[in-house]
């Protein structure tokens, strides 16, 4: 990469977040747009950019589900969502047009995924996975070399789990009635507690539950894809010693079995918050970008 500009998005429910970089951890703007009509969102991320300097080309890591197999003729569509005005928006044509510049586009968590790799926690690896707990919960993949973009968006998070005996709520999700996110996620602990997740005391017995469904999460993840390394990000695992908790879960869910007897000695270097913070989603955006370009 040279001194060419680039644009990233992280398009997320609650807010779009958006950067100009020459490289894409090397940030010159930033700002952080709340999601609310389309028409509105689009058009304040159109003029953050219009007051920048020309970017060649912009990547976007968008919420989901969205269509990014590129021999689609939905490509680069938001498919069906709850958040309705949103539903078969074509984002990559608004950003085209609006724009002019050439558009990349995949899941924010594997965009999350891109930037740790590349760029934060998973500099020294060829692969990882990474998982946001926030509001929803969403796994997400990257390797190096090619950036790969899958034929559709997986949705790990709704990945079905054990429920434990005690756990009479009614799943958060209208999908699944024992799903990790219909049990785990932000918006599950909030209708849960009837307050939000930050505001749930640390003794409360509402993050022994949550322990064990994340680490159930975590758990199958291992045993299906034995990833290099496992980030998880989102606002819930910012909780107190919610982190240490699920590691420690894990190595009791796994029971020493196959990569479970490694990871008794290494489970702290190897389920981990993101290096980047907030900005590992937009700063595998401006990867998408430097990579179509
Ligand atoms: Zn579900």
């Amino acid at each position: 990469m040279n001194d060419t500009t680039y644009g990233g998005i992280e398009a997320g429910g609650t807010k779009f977040i958006c950067a100009v970089a020459t490289q894409p951890d090397t940030v010159l703007a930033q700002t952080e747009i709340p999601t609310t009509t389309p028409e509105e969102t689009l058009a304040r991320v159109v003029a953050f950019f219009a007051a920048q300097p020309p970017v060649q080309a912009v990547g976007i890591g968008c919420f989901g589900p969205v269509d990014i197999d590129l021999a689609s003729p939905t490509y680069g569509h938001i498919l069906d969502t709850p958040k309705v005005s949103w539903s078969n928006l074509d984002i990559v044509g608004q950003f085209s047009q609006a724009l002019k510049v050439p558009i990349s586009i995949d899941t924010d968590v594997n965009a999350a995924a891109l930037g740790e790799l590349r760029h934060g926690a998973g500099k020294d690896l060829t692969a990882l996975t990474y998982m946001t707990v926030g509001t929803g919960i969403g796994i997400g993949h990257a390797t190096s070399g090619e950036v790969k973009v899958a034929s559709h968006d997986t949705e790990g998070g709704h990945m079905l789990i054990s429920r434990l005996p005690e756990d009479t709520f009614t799943s958060a999700c209208p999908y699944h009635e024992s799903c990790l996110e219909g049990l785990a996620s932000g918006f599950a602990l909030q209708q849960r507690a009837g307050v939000s997740a930050d505001k749930i005391a640390a003794d409360d017995p509402i993050w022994q539950l949550e322990t064990t469904y994340l680490a159930y999460g975590i758990s199958n993840t291992i045993l299906m894809e034995m990833p290099a390394k496992i980030i998880v990000g989102g606002g819930v695992m910012t909780h107190d010693s919610l982190l240490q908790t699920v590691q420690q879960a894990v190595l009791n869910q796994l029971n020493s079995y196959s990569i479970g007897a490694t990871l008794a000695n290494s489970i702290e270097d190897y389920l981990v918050r993101p290096e980047l913070g907030k900005l590992s989603g937009v700063i595998g955006a401006l990867e998408l970008a430097a990579t179509k370009s």
